[in-house]
């Protein structure tokens, strides 16, 4: 059901609400609101009673930074509770749980006098290499909508605005900050949006972030068709539209498309482009007063609640992270030598990530945990008889024959091993994609060793995202804690020793391994545009469409007991049926609902996910599960009409405990409408047989009905202001040197186990060269960025006079 969009289409009809404060203002203080005044603030006006609004990130904690800012997690943020990431939160199928963590993170936001906190992320997981899918919900649409809004209501309740973040089609990493997303109508609707219409009009959102990249040729944040047509008009939303740090392309366009707030300071070189183009006759003054009226509405809207969340004791938060962890923890396999019941056995613990927990990702999201436990201790202090911990292998990666060893010896006196595996902090992260999706060969190896001496190995993983298993036939179990948090030793230790029993599902699915995957040959993008030929196939949409095996399904997890379906009815948009706990013990099972249409003039998925819901049961009990059915439930979106259309006919409901594990089915036939396909079936053969690995430029041509732009940069000009400084590696001597040397740091960086200095070395190869103006906080600014330009496209010394010159009278300015 979505609430809201009525109320929003009403507050938009609405005069000014700060009109009485916006006449008293001077165009330049109207302009100065629409950017930051540092990195983390708006600017205030005293005279005016308009105090500065901070808004900081970030999704599974608050990192408020006390003294010197960034957002890649550079220089340390106060301390605060570290929850599980999205990525994490989502396995929990939980809506209130994640609405409980939503709320603690309000808490903690109003307590330091945070009006915006950064996030829920909810970019949907187009392919499992994205560097940032740990921060991301899921491969699933409506699972991300449900998991954003219920998160947003919970931080909203603490009188704060949450900021879903990045709207929208950031499906890739490399080169963000400029790429173009080239996606078809239907696609950017069902699958790219619809997460975000959740956000907004069920979670009722008061703050959106527009994302780095292009949508279609056009910036996001500049794009009328994403900011007016949609988010505004049909899905009603009023509140503010914010960029993401050093996404503002053109000021005026942003501002003319919906955006009311360029973050961080530009130390006023954008405002003033928008006096100008007020001055000028290009921006209408009434238009500038309604984006400041926008944001004075959040300023003060969350101003009172600023100061008043400190009724919490951080104990309390690690307590509930611990909870969140808990219901987050997916059991992959089984044969039953989990829980581990006899105290007496000998259990050795193996594995970097035991000692070290990997709990949280890297870049912008980083949070300063509180207070961090791990596995280790964990475990021991249950009263197991552990025998003895190994590091097993490097981290980063490489060869350690003497950790190997020490391991393999060990495993040879247990009678079980734990091997904790899993991905480093320099391997999944904002700003770069995941070049595979195998663990380091080091870990593989590893446990094949500790095979041969031991085959008795549950194996607990690490990491915000899929990998590949070729252990998976020789692990005993496996359990995987995704980035659990602070509180993920704890968590694990229960689910091990069975005090918990574990209750998480899979978000997105497993593939066998990377080529398997919809989009893998054409992910990511290589240079100017990323073309999303595979459409709306891929997770389980496209391997149950096609009928590819996958290590894993989305919405698989295991249980210590066993759930049976039965009694399947389904009444106009109401679908009941009861799920009874077969086993000997409580236990929690995420029922998931997913709709199969079984006969359309248009290619359809094979199911798609429209209800879900946990549902806790004692040992023995039955109970009776309600779902209903929401708009969208049957519906596609029609690229002739531009709206979603039901068709008429037969679907199928069904009902499962994953996306392969369907128990009941029921046929309904839904009265809904005659529509014409709007596409050419012949052309699009591909689409309707789902031969999506093998689609050519030409099929995606057809779908989106016209050329593609070009892949490439164009490498026979020179370069501007949109270009990335990666592209300095094609220009003249001086920039060739200089795209030399960073790469040769980054290689270092790497080497000498910097990973994460590493990645931030190649984020700011990926710049481009505006936001070196946008983001200096004045310390070069546009005339001096010129001079650099000039020394890179081959003037140096007329470029390296002109910076100076420009420094000169940067200065005297
Ligand atoms: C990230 C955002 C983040 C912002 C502020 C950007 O680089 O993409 O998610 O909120 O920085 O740190």
């Amino acid at each position: 059901i979505i609430f809201g969009s009525e109320q929003m289409k009403k507050n938009k009809e609405k005069s000014l609400e700060y009109g009485h404060i916006i006449e008293q203002m001077t165009l330049e203080e109207k302009a100065s609101l629409m950017s930051g005044g540092n990195f983390w603030n708006t600017k205030s006006i005293e005279r005016l009673g308009i105090p500065s609004m901070m808004l900081t990130d970030g999704p599974h904690g608050l990192r408020k930074q006390g003294g010197k800012a960034d957002h890649l997690g550079l220089n340390k943020s106060l301390p605060a509770t570290c929850f599980p990431t999205a990525a994490t939160l989502a396995n929990s199928w939980d809506i209130d749980l994640v609405s409980q963590v939503g709320r603690r993170l309000g808490k903690e936001a109003a307590g330091e006098e945070v009006s915006v906190l950064l996030g829920p992320g909810l970019n949907i997981k187009r392919n499992p290499l994205c560097g940032r899918n740990f921060e991301y919900f899921s491969e699933d649409p409506y699972l991300t909508g449900k998991m954003a809004a219920s998160m947003i209501r919970g931080v909203q309740e603490e009188g704060v605005s949450a900021c879903p973040k990045h709207f929208a089609v950031n499906s890739q990493e490399t080169h963000r900050m400029c790429v173009d997303e080239i996606v078809d109508l239907r696609a950017l609707h069902e699958m790219y949006l619809e997460g975000f219409r959740y956000a907004v009009c069920e979670g009722e959102a008061k703050a959106i972030m527009t994302s780095y990249n292009k949508v279609n040729g056009v910036y996001t944040n500049e794009n009328m068709e994403l900011l007016q047509d949609i988010l505004t008009d049909e899905w009603g939303y009023d509140g503010l539209i914010v960029t993401d740090w050093g996404g503002n392309n053109d000021r005026v366009e942003g501002l003319k498309a919906g955006n009311q707030l360029e973050m961080p300071s530009t130390s006023g070189a954008t405002d003033r482009d928008i006096v100008q183009a007020v001055k000028n006759g290009n921006l209408d003054v009434a238009m500038l007063d309604s984006r400041v009226d926008s944001l004075l509405h959040i300023i003060f809207d969350t101003k009172d609640a600023l100061g008043k969340g400190k009724g919490f004791t951080y104990q309390e938060h690690h307590e509930l992270a611990v909870e969140a962890a808990l219901k987050s923890t997916v059991l992959l396999k089984n044969d039953g030598v989990l829980p581990l019941t006899d105290q007496e056995e000998k259990i050795s613990i193996i594995g970097d990530f035991a000692k070290n927990p990997r709990y949280q990702g890297a870049g912008s999201s980083l949070i300063n945990a509180i207070n961090v436990d791990n596995f280790l201790d964990e475990f021991t202090n249950v009263g197991y008889n552990v025998i003895g911990y190994e590091k097993g292998f490097k981290r980063l990666g490489g060869k350690s024959e003497k950790l190997k060893n020490a391991a393999v010896q060990l495993a040879k006196k247990s009678d079980k091993v734990i091997l904790y595996l899993g991905l480093d902090e320099g391997s999944e992260a904002e700003g770069i994609d995941r070049p595979t999706l195998s663990l380091t060969a080091n870990q593989l190896e590893l446990f094949n060793a500790v095979y041969e001496v031991n085959s008795n190995i549950i194996v607990l993983l690490a990491g915000g995202s899929p990998v590949e298993m070729p252990f998976v036939k020789k692990a005993k179990a496996i359990v995987h804690g995704y980035l659990p948090g602070q509180g993920g030793g704890e968590a694990l230790a229960k689910i091990i020793s069975g005090e918990v029993n574990p209750s998480g599902k899979l978000s997105e699915s497993y593939p066998i391994k990377y080529s398997d995957v919809s989009s893998a040959k054409i992910y990511p993008g290589k240079e100017a545009t990323s073309e999303h030929r595979e459409s709306i196939y891929f997770g389980y949409r496209y391997y149950d469409t096609a009928n590819v095996k996958v290590l894993f399904p989305f919405g698989y997890g295991l249980s210590y007991t066993t759930f049976a379906y039965e009694h399947l009815v389904v009444n106009g948009n109401d679908v009941k049926f009861s799920v009874k706990n077969t086993g000997d013990i409580d236990g929690e099972e995420v029922v998931q609902l997913y709709v199969h249409a079984k006969e359309s003039k248009v290619f359809r998925a094979e199911k798609e996910l429209k209800g879900f819901a946990k549902v806790k049961l004692a040992a023995g009990e039955s109970k009776d599960v309600l779902m209903t059915l929401d708009e969208h439930a049957f519906a596609y979106y029609n690229i002739d009409r531009n709206n979603w259309v039901v068709e008429e006919g037969e679907y199928e409901i069904l009902i499962g405990a994953s996306s392969k594990d369907i128990r009941l089915v029921q046929k309904v036939d839904v009265k809904g409408e005659e529509v014409q396909s709007p596409y050419n079936r012949e052309q699009l053969k591909a689409y309707y047989k789902c031969d999506v690995q093998n689609l050519t430029k030409v099929d995606f041509e057809n779908l989106i009905g016209r050329p593609l732009p070009k892949e490439q940069w164009e490498r026979d000009k020179k370069l501007g202001y949109n270009d990335m400084i990666v592209q300095a590696k094609d220009s003249g001597f001086f920039g060739k040197a200089l795209y030399k040397f960073f790469n040769w740091t980054k290689k270092l960086l790497r080497k000498i186990g910097k990973p994460i200095t590493a990645n931030n070395v190649m984020f700011v190869m990926e710049l481009p060269f505006r936001s070196i103006a946008r983001m200096s906080a004045g310390k070069v600014n546009e005339d001096m960025l010129d001079g650099i330009l000039m020394m890179l496209n081959g003037n140096f010394f007329k470029g390296f006079t002109h910076y100076i010159k420009a420094y000169f009278r940067y200065r005297k300015y």
